[in-house]
């Protein structure tokens, strides 16, 4: 406050006239409300969410309803009333006069980012989504930072929790404190129960038919997953991996090989079957890897719709058809048997990591490498994977090697920055992060340019190979993790749950290359895996393929889901 004396005649008494600023003005507004019960804070900051944060879960709980019969509106309110009621109903347990506070701003932010993000691209907070987030470094997460990001944080994480601490608690001596808790509680449960029982047959076919929309409900949604995930990895990591490579052994086919083997198999990231240039699609986005004589599987298809998920079950005895996260994570990998029967296996990595795959093995973080020409302080390009291969491949003992390469490949929403200049093939491009300033096609231009950029590689991975094919039986095989949705029926990016995931995010790239002498070596009949090539596969036949091809036994081996078996002489 700003306050003036002004000189009056000599004589008078001084009159101040005050100046107010906006300040002033919002704290004398603060200071004149009442005291609030933090039961009454539990229940606006439920309408707050209700209100604010649910618009998709509204949207498609009420999508294809018959808006002139009054059972619409009455199960639109009904649900409504029930989810707020429920909400509150956490809320009035969790929040006392010393947690309403701190515990409501962290609740604002956290649920402001969350449906910034669940708005832009149709995100579901799962288990899956939460963990995949949680293991997001803070270069990934940089990216998704953006002007209209700040602006939807300011408006509804910064502003409500601002006005939260302005406002004064009421407060009450505990022994009257814990009955009209009770109270409230008894009563939010009361409005909860009645409200459900009320639109009861239309909540539970929602739920039955639609059953993932309970991860739109925000913020459930990400605290129910969080926790699940905090206690499935609390329980993971008190026990080690139960071993599945205890009985694995080279088959005897080893025993009359010249060649040590060289095997790579590359993990490929966000890069979608439709946009292959191989399988036909518009824009020639494989021009190198048609020159070369590989195999390509046009029907392919991944686990998971993220990495957190495809990659470990790619890698594991489960896969998609007996889908078990805990057991998938609880059991060793396949490089686990590789390893096992001698093979010395290597993960190169150019993302987040193996995700456990390759726990206890030789894992090399090549990210934050800092050659000028690969790298740009932040990120390399893939080609880092394939800088000192000489070395990895002189240190391997017996001379058989199993390398991984995990790409950073198509990782969006930051397409543009996933290949170099020279491949700017496909233009107008979307250089930028956000989406929403792009048109469909500059961002898929984008996107195909990235395609380009893992073209190159695979074919300069094969020319690598080529060189070594002499002291070598090479291999190579190339495996996205997931697809991407560009902006079909709205939705970008990855990561919806699997049973209502598009084709997009699902069907994925995959490509062989052998030398004749790891085809003959290892009694691979390449035109027969040609011939065969068009049959569906799934990420579910890597282990099987891998341990078929590479002549390991193992108990764990399904030659039915060997996707080389009828191929092998
Ligand atoms: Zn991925």
């Amino acid at each position: 406050m700003l306050a003036l004396k002004l000189p009056l005649a000599a004589g008078t008494p001084g009159a101040v006239l005050e100046i107010r600023g906006p300040r002033s003005y919002v704290s004398a507004f603060f200071s004149r409300l009442p005291a609030i019960r933090v039961e009454w804070l539990a229940i606006l900051a439920s309408l707050f969410f209700s209100l604010s944060c649910n618009y998709l879960f509204f949207a498609a709980a009420l999508a294809n309803r018959d808006w002139s019969s009054p059972s619409s509106w009455l199960f639109g309110a009904g649900l409504f009333v029930s989810i707020t009621a429920l909400q509150a109903i956490g809320l009035l347990v969790l929040l006392n006069r010393w947690t309403s506070k701190p515990l409501l701003t962290v609740l604002f932010l956290v649920t402001a980012a969350a449906t910034y993000y669940m708005n832009k691209y149709t995100v579901f907070f799962n288990t899956e989504m939460v963990r995949n987030i949680l293991r997001t470094d803070v270069k990934e997460a940089s990216e998704l930072f953006s002007f209209n990001f700040c602006v939807h944080m300011l408006v509804f994480g910064i502003l409500p929790s601002v006005l939260v601490w302005k406002l004064r608690l009421r407060t009450t001596p505990l022994r009257r404190a814990i009955p009209i808790r009770l109270l409230y509680i008894v009563g939010a449960i009361v409005v909860a129960a009645g409200s459900t029982m009320l639109i009861f047959q239309d909540f539970s076919s929602l739920m039955r038919n639609q059953k993932e929309v309970r991860f739109l409900i925000t913020p459930s949604n990400y605290l129910f997953s969080l926790s699940r995930v905090v206690a499935a990895d609390t329980a993971q990591a008190n026990t080690p991996r139960i071993k599945i490579s205890d009985d694995a052994k080279l088959a005897a086919g080893w025993g009359g090989r010249t060649k040590p083997m060289l095997f790579v198999l590359v993990v490929g990231e966000t890069t979608r079957a439709a946009n292959w240039g191989l399988n036909g699609y518009e824009h020639q986005t494989t021009p190198q890897l048609s020159k070369l004589d590989v195999v390509n599987f046009p029907h392919a298809t991944s686990c998971g719709t993220n990495t957190e998920v495809s990659v470990p079950c790619m890698f594991s005895i489960y896969g998609r058809h007996d889908y078990d996260e805990a057991k998938i994570r609880g059991h060793e990998s396949l490089l686990h048997i590789i390893d096992k029967v001698g093979i010395n296996t290597v993960w190169r990595d150019n993302q987040s990591g193996c995700k456990g795959v390759c726990d206890g093995l030789e894992e090399q973080m090549l990210g934050a490498s800092k050659d000028p020409k690969l790298c740009d302080g932040e990120r390399c390009l893939d080609e880092i994977m394939l800088e000192n291969m000489d070395g990895v491949i002189q240190k391997a003992k017996n001379g058989n090697l199993f390398v991984v390469m995990h790409q950073l490949g198509n990782h969006g929403p930051a397409y543009y920055r996933r290949y170099p200049a020279a491949m700017r093939t496909f233009t107008p491009t979307c250089d930028t992060s956000d989406l929403s300033k792009c048109t469909r096609e500059q961002i898929t231009n984008s996107y195909d340019n990235g395609v380009l950029y893992t073209d190159h590689f695979l074919a300069k991975t094969i020319a690598f190979l080529k060189t070594q094919s002499d002291s070598y039986d090479t291999a190579m095989l190339y495996l996205s993790d997931h697809g991407e949705s560009l902006g079909e029926r709205g939705i970008y990016l990855h990561g919806l749950p699997y049973s209502i995931a598009p084709k997009e995010q699902t069907e994925v790239p995959m490509v062989m290359w052998m030398s004749s002498g790891f085809a003959s070596s290892f009694g691979v009949n390449k035109d027969c895996m040609q011939r065969r090539a068009g049959n569906a596969v799934s990420q579910d036949n890597l282990f099987h393929s891998i341990l078929g091809m590479l002549q390991i036994e193992s108990k764990y081996y399904d030659k039915a889901l060997d996707m080389t078996a009828g191929c092998r002489i």
